[in-house]
């Protein structure tokens, strides 16, 4: 067997999308699942699918080219790239938009490919990142855009807790909600989507998102179990779908702070230490390379990751329980952060059970 390895439950995966499904089915809100946290591999994709999701959903266009064979409304999420508009309206039925000058492009696009592409429009309601910050400028973009006959606007969507870290709450979704009634009503067109964000917006599912709010797109929620307002867990779902094992590349009794002088480290930081004394340090074939040292655990309690290198982690295994040898192997639970890494790393196995 090779390692390190990542196992991905997709019976445990499905289950996850159930949970989350009967969640949002009282409030009629449909769900694009996203796929970049495992590259948009088409066979953990399609549990998702299995799961009862409406989209799949990816930033990334090499990502949405391997679900093409997946019959399922394809959603692109990062604001497209002018030159990337071509393939993009081949490869999504549609797209997260803010430019009135990108959207030109992919009604261009649009029209060679001869199929008309649906956009939603961003609007920022805070987080400042991608979106119209003022109502004026969505105004004037909506005008424009109703001009391109190869694209339709299906409707709003915002994002939030990604850059500013802002939480949805339902005043911030209400004003999402009554954007759309002034479009629809100042173009006299109909906006069929509302899309209120991400797995944040997740705890405003016990009653408080406000009506209208018919769409969300994630990724978070599906795959760990957790919301990501507060990383709370979902009833019902499991937080360990994705399970990585590393092997004991060395075991030594070691103090836990250098005897020389300190400078920096392999990633150019000087590091700190705590002293605990003389310590069983365990180090694994794994590093930051492949992982984020702040977003794994060990599954063994009495382990303690001390830190880490490009490929290497240390971990302490003085209170552990199991005398741990060289050659033995380490299971890992990950938050997103690592599972986006771990799956992203071409030096990690990857088995689908
Ligand atoms: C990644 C992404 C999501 C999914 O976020 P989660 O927190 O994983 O649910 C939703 N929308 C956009 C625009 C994204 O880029």
């Amino acid at each position: 067997m090779a390692y390190p390895r990542i196992t991905i439950d997709t019976e445990k995966l499905r289950n996850n999308v159930r949970a989350v499904m009967e969640l949002v089915a009282p409030f009629h809100i449909r769900v694009a699942g996203v796929t970049k946290g495992f590259s948009a591999n088409p066979q953990i994709a399609k549990a998702y699918v299995d799961g009862g999701v409406t989209y799949l959903a990816d930033s990334r266009l090499q990502n949405l080219k391997k679900l093409k064979d997946l019959n399922i409304p394809k959603l692109m999420l990062r604001l497209p790239m002018i030159s990337e508009a071509e393939e993009l309206v081949k490869y999504a039925d549609i797209s997260l938009n803010s430019e009135v000058e990108t959207v030109r492009a992919l009604n261009d696009a649009a029209q060679k490919n001869n199929k008309v592409h649906d956009i939603i429009l961003m609007v920022d309601l805070g987080d400042l990142r991608e979106g119209y910050f003022h109502e004026e400028d969505l105004m004037d973009a909506v005008e424009d855009i109703l001009d391109f006959k190869w694209i339709k606007i299906r409707g709003l969507g915002v994002n939030l807790t990604c850059y500013g870290g802002v939480i949805p709450n339902e005043k911030i979704l209400q004003r999402l909600v009554d954007l759309a009634t002034r479009v629809e009503e100042r173009f006299n067109i109909k906006l069929e989507i509302i899309s209120g964000g991400n797995s944040s917006t997740v705890p405003l599912l016990d009653g408080r998102i406000p009506e209208g709010i018919n769409h969300l797109r994630m990724g978070e929620a599906l795959l760990m179990g957790t919301e990501a307002a507060y990383g709370n867990r979902i009833p019902g779902t499991d937080d360990s779908v994705f399970t990585m094992e590393a092997q004991v590349i060395e075991v030594k009794e070691k103090p836990s702070v250098p005897t020389e002088e300190i400078g920096r480290d392999a990633f150019g930081k000087v590091p700190t230490f705590v002293d605990r004394g003389v310590r069983k340090r365990i180090l694994c074939a794994i590093g930051k390379q492949d992982m984020d040292l702040d977003t794994l655990s060990p599954i063994d309690p009495g382990l303690i990751i001390l830190g880490g290198s490009s490929d290497h982690l240390i971990l302490d295994g003085s209170d552990a329980e199991k005398e741990y040898r060289v050659g033995d192997i380490i299971s890992f639970k990950m938050h997103y952060v690592s599972m986006l890494r771990i799956m992203t790393s071409e030096y990690v196995e990857k088995v689908i059970i």
